[in-house]
């Protein structure tokens, strides 16, 4: 084990790292971009004024804090379920294995939600532009008023909550299905359900709601499938067809059905990384 994931691991046993902690450290990041980009647009605020390079800076930034944090986030719901599985089995898993297989779901998560962030921003701040534009020639001041208009048009309040209760939401995933892979790996008969959160939810979430991975895999690469979804993804131990008989998983939709529903509600499908759906 890396001395970071030891870090890590320990502090999830600890339990300190917590979900106002999460909050806290995300808030603390976009605060400190808004400043950046506050400081780069200058004043009268121009596009023109951002130096080359500083969207790239801004992605792998949050990319590498994001990448801690989930990780962190991950570690606290991967002990549990690894210690169930080598309970119930009986064996020892060397914890390198799943501490790599977690690394590279939280990889990929926040690799991708690293340039839907980045995106948004960039669409917000040009938005905020035009408005600015628009108020040229009035008695529109800019400087101070700025890093406030910023802080309400491009990253509010609202949005950071949003980030942390999605990636909160993946990072739990991604702890459950770590374990779940590689018990499989080990050759153990492990489902990763999708579990229903106790939210909201689209009428889609319902439909993936007791299925496994061979079939929600299809749609998503894992909970949350939406902004807002507090479903997740629970390690059942157990083959398919036990399972199925003990009415523990269903199969009640066909694929078909599922994207039908999607298509109604305008879903756009997440772009599916190949090594998520295994
Ligand atoms: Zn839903
Ligand atoms: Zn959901």
């Amino acid at each position: 084990m890396s001395s970071a994931i030891k870090e890590l691991s320990l502090s999830a046993k600890r339990g300190s790292l917590t979900l106002p902690e999460i909050d806290r450290k995300v808030k603390l990041l976009h605060a400190r971009q808004r400043l950046a980009l506050s400081k780069a647009l200058g004043s009268p605020p121009k596009v023109e004024n951002i130096p080359r390079g500083f969207w790239k800076r801004v992605e792998d930034e949050e990319r590498k804090e994001l990448y801690n944090t989930m990780l962190a986030a991950a570690l606290i719901v991967f002990s549990p379920s690894l210690g169930r599985l080598q309970r119930h089995f009986n064996v020892q898993i060397p914890p390198d294995q799943f501490t790599r297989s977690l690394q590279d779901l939280v990889r990929s998560r926040t690799d991708w939600a690293a340039d839907r962030i980045v995106n948004t921003s960039r669409r917000r701040m040009r938005n905020f532009l035009g408005r600015v534009q628009d108020a040229e020639g009035t008695d529109a001041d800019y400087g101070d008023v700025m890093t406030a208009d910023l802080a309400r048009d491009i990253w509010d309040e609202r949005r950071d909550e949003m980030v942390v209760r999605n990636e909160s939401v993946a990072s739990w995933t991604a702890g459950n299905r770590a374990v779940g892979r590689i018990a499989r790996r080990n050759g153990f008969e492990v489902q990763d359900v999708w579990v229903l959160g106790n939210c909201d939810h689209c009428s889609i979430c319902p439909m993936l709601a007791g299925t496994t991975v061979d079939f929600w895999g299809l749609f998503s690469p894992g909970p949350p499938l939406h902004v807002g979804c507090c479903c997740g993804v629970d390690m059942v131990i157990g083959s398919k067809e036990e399972l199925l008989d003990r009415r523990i998983i269903h199969e009640r939709y066909t694929a078909n059905e599922v994207y039908a529903e999607m298509d109604r509600l305008g879903f756009e499908l997440a772009p599916l990384a190949e090594s998520l759906r295994r």
